[in-house]
């Protein structure tokens, strides 16, 4: 892709990642690798000084390293790890957290907390939960979705899926793109579903559809689905592995922005700041149905470092008045990158929840995206790429992010599209 020519520790340090990781794990982001070194708050430093404001990590979401984090853990850790076959508060009192935070209406009777260590795990044993309540063996999901890494949910991830897997127990419905999305493909799906002999035992959304290039349908759209998905006996699980804990803005989980009422909850990524923690919020009876096939355990899942580590986060989210703040610093951001593209003719929408922004470019081609990815680098400024075609920007920071760095990286966004889109000879194609 062209660019700088990489210092050569950063190559020699890609050799050695090569050679011992294999070919498998996921590439490095940016033709020419940051080699991060320190983070706090939304910035991070590179290996040579060099500060970058973080406008792509959702994991941090208090901010990378927050002190009340990093200290409840490193308390905790000084003290006790242990599994959950014994007894400690401090699981238990994140698990009545949790369940506190649920509102009442949309999701008021899920009452049952089971902690985990990732959100693949948490996939993992929502389509457990929801096989033993219903009975049934299908999932549907959406057309580039990701749900997880195992072998169960990577067939729930098509954004994963290659040579042409298809799993014959999973079904694909578009996401709802654009202001009248289709609900009559999600009812193809389940017919075509039980085509095959499955009847389906869940639909899982990520309600901010993240992978598939982030989309806010109107909450009709998820009244529908989930009336559709109770009718075929399906559970609706909500993943609020990307867009929970504030992001979309409104409240702590995004379901509730975007109108869904789940059966099943998923949590993972920003739950722990960066410490391996997830779980899955229920309704007791679902539970009770997965008990009597198999008892439920997991080692590091609980333990009272990690729970600290999910206290401290909630603590955080609380105190700082992070949801509003992540709306407002949304607000912020949509209305600079509009004000800053508009003439640019390269921007085919903007659009999102909260700190969750997608910026289309127009069907870019995929190489042309990452070139911009690249120059917002160059600026100081890390960003992602999201949707099946890699052709919307994902802008996605730690909440903690400041109104100064949000004006930054609009900036730095917009410059960074009209250098590399319109000012090169080759223009994208426009609609
Ligand atoms: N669900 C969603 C929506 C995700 O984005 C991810 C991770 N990208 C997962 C599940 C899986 O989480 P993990 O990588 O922690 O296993």
């Amino acid at each position: 892709l062209g660019g700088p020519t990489p210092p050569p520790d950063t190559v020699e340090l890609t050799r050695r990642r090569t050679a011992v990781f294999g070919d498998a794990l996921a590439e490095l982001t940016y033709s020419d690798p940051v080699h991060l070194v320190r983070g706090s708050a939304a910035t991070l430093t590179d290996s040579d000084g060099r500060t970058y404001i973080d406008a792509y990590n959702n994991v941090p979401v208090v901010g990378h390293a927050h002190p009340r984090v990093s200290g409840a853990i490193a308390d905790q850790a000084r003290l006790l790890a242990i599994n959950l076959r014994y007894l400690h508060p401090k699981a238990i009192e994140l698990g009545e957290r949790l369940v506190a935070t649920l509102p009442p209406g949309l999701a008021g009777d899920l009452d049952t907390v089971l902690l985990l260590n990732s959100g693949s795990e948490a996939t993992d044993l929502a389509w457990r939960l929801a096989r033993a309540a219903t009975g049934h063996t299908g999932a549907l999901v959406t057309h580039f979705a990701y749900h997880g890494v195992t072998t169960a949910t990577n067939d729930f991830s098509p954004e994963e899926w290659r040579s042409g897997w298809r799993p014959d127990h999973v079904e694909r419905f578009a996401a709802p793109v654009g202001r009248d999305p289709d609900i009559a493909a999600f009812g193809d799906a389940i017919e075509r579903l039980g085509a095959r002999g499955h009847r389906p035992a869940m639909v899982i959304v990520d309600p901010l559809y993240t992978s598939d290039g982030i989309h806010t349908p109107d909450s009709s759209y998820h009244r529908e689905l989930t009336a559709t998905a109770r009718g075929a006996g399906a559970l609706v699980v909500a993943d609020e592995v990307q867009a929970g804990f504030g992001r979309a803005g409104d409240h702590l989980w995004s379901f509730v922005s975007a109108g869904l009422a789940p059966d099943i909850v998923t949590l993972g990524k920003p739950m722990g700041n960066g410490h391996p923690i997830a779980a899955v919020l229920t309704r007791r009876s679902y539970v009770t149905a997965l008990g009597e096939q198999a008892e439920f355990f997991s080692t590091f899942a609980g333990s009272p470092v990690a729970a600290a580590a999910g206290l401290a986060v909630l603590d955080v989210i609380e105190d700082d008045d992070l949801v509003s703040h992540a709306r407002a610093m949304g607000q912020r951001l949509v209305a600079r990158l509009h004000e800053r593209t508009a003439d640019t003719g390269a921007v085919r929408e903007i659009r999102g929840r909260g700190l969750l922004v997608g910026v289309d470019l127009a069907g870019s081609a995929a190489e042309a995206v990452s070139r911009v990815t690249d120059r917002v680098r160059e600026l100081g400024v890390l960003v992602g790429t999201t949707g099946p075609t890699y052709d919307v920007l994902k802008i996605r920071p730690p909440l903690a992010i400041t109104h100064a760095q949000i004006d930054e990286v609009a900036d730095a966004v917009a410059r960074a599209i009209a250098e590399t889109l319109i000012d090169q000879p080759q223009q994208p194609t426009q609609e």
